[in-house]
């Protein structure tokens, strides 16, 4: 049976720093069980034939493998790649590290888990069904805001749902968070993922499953989002700060939950493959219903940035299309409850959703 209270696991061991990706191979040496028990790095293909690869403390046998973050993780992909590993070595990895956005760090948590526990990924998409302890697994984010590098959940798309393998065993056993990293990202893309966090904290302070401990964190967080896209600071600073704001943002809702932009754009994110910053962004902006302020703070960021969110996402999908994302949307039951309550469905509607997604 459920708890009542959450017994959630934390990373237990957490660097910060400029530079500190330079630490990576010391981290790393106490865990290599053997010489023939690699470390495998899955590191974002924008880092192909970069410095930052050749910085990759490769020893023994340990690989590299490049993933494109083109599309979001899915359920087949991690299965690959867990047999390309097992077909590849004979021993288990010391460890699975990766280097990259919330993409490579789903990624990276899921093989951690499938490497130990068998059959497919898709069997392990709900909540506490993973039996094995993973692998050990070092995120390593290069871009901020999803919170995925707290987060015990690695979210993926599978035959039939999108949804995220919730365990114990998915919290990263070593984080390293080191700014400098995250310099290359596009300000487009700077953007969705840095929403990504600022909509996590909207949706938990709002929330009715607010409580101190994600208040505490989701208001730091906050407080820092508004410092970064609204601040007059330096880039370095502001490196700094959207990298623990995501990692508080995703501290707050680990206790509490998303909410109406996370459960319309997991719709959106279902049927055309909108990835989650972008569609958290397509719905927010027409959300001033639920988040008044939220939804008024969010365009002056968009406006001081120069950003213009796409338009006419859904201009021509059929009536199935819809009833597709609206069904997806509505049977994210938890982050309803969270945003409006139990009877969220007194407002709830699917035609109340297809009006809101029509505006897309
Ligand atoms: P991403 O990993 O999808 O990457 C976005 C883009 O930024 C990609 O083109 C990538 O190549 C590029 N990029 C990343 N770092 C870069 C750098 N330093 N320089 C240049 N380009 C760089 O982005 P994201 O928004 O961090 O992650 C989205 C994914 O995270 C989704 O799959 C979503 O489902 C998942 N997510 C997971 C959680 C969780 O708790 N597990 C929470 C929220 C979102
Ligand atoms: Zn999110």
């Amino acid at each position: 049976k459920k708890p009542e209270f959450k017994n959630f696991p934390m990373v237990p061991r957490v660097v910060f720093g400029k530079g500190s990706f330079n630490q990576l191979g010391d981290i790393l040496m106490p865990k290599r069980k053997h010489s023939e028990a690699p470390f495998i790095f899955l590191v974002d293909d924008v880092f192909e034939n970069t410095e930052l690869a050749q910085r990759v403390p490769l020893i023994f046998n340990d690989q590299i493998i490049f993933i494109s973050a083109e599309e979001e993780p899915k359920t087949d992909q991690v299965d690959a790649l867990v047999s390309k590993i097992k077909s590849e070595y004979q021993d288990l990895p010391s460890g699975i590290v990766g280097i990259g956005g919330g993409t490579l760090l789903d990624l990276a948590k899921a093989v951690a888990i499938l490497l130990t526990n068998k059959g497919g990924s898709s069997e392990y998409q709900g909540w506490d069904l993973v039996q094995k302890p993973s692998i050990f697994h070092v995120g390593i984010p290069t871009i901020s805001g999803t919170g995925a590098e707290v987060s015990r959940t690695a979210v993926l798309l599978g035959p039939e749902k999108k949804l995220g393998i919730n365990s114990d065993y998915t919290t990263f056993g070593q984080v390293l968070l080191d700014p400098d990293l995250t310099q290359g990202v596009s300000k487009e893309q700077w953007f969705y993922t840095g929403m990504d966090c600022y909509i996590h904290c909207i949706e938990s302070l709002t929330g009715t499953y607010l409580n101190a401990f994600s208040q505490s964190y989701g208001e730091k967080a906050l407080e820092l989002c508004k410092e970064v896209y609204l601040g007059d600071i330096s880039e370095e600073d502001s490196r700094d700060k959207l990298m623990m704001a995501s990692w508080h943002g995703g501290m707050s809702i680990a206790y509490s939950q998303v909410g109406v932009a996370h459960a319309m754009s997991y719709g959106l994110g279902y049927l055309l493959g909108v990835k989650h910053g972008i569609g958290n962004c397509l719905v927010f902006q027409h959300l001033e219903e639920f988040y008044p302020e939220g939804v008024a703070l969010f365009n002056k960021m968009k406006e001081k940035h120069g950003i213009k969110l796409p338009t006419g996402i859904c201009s021509n999908l059929s009536e199935r299309e819809f009833e597709t994302m609206i069904f997806v949307a509505m049977n994210m039951v938890p982050l309803w409850e969270n945003a409006l309550g139990k009877n969220w469905r007194d407002t709830i509607t699917p035609e109340k959703l297809e009006s809101i997604y029509r505006k897309i």
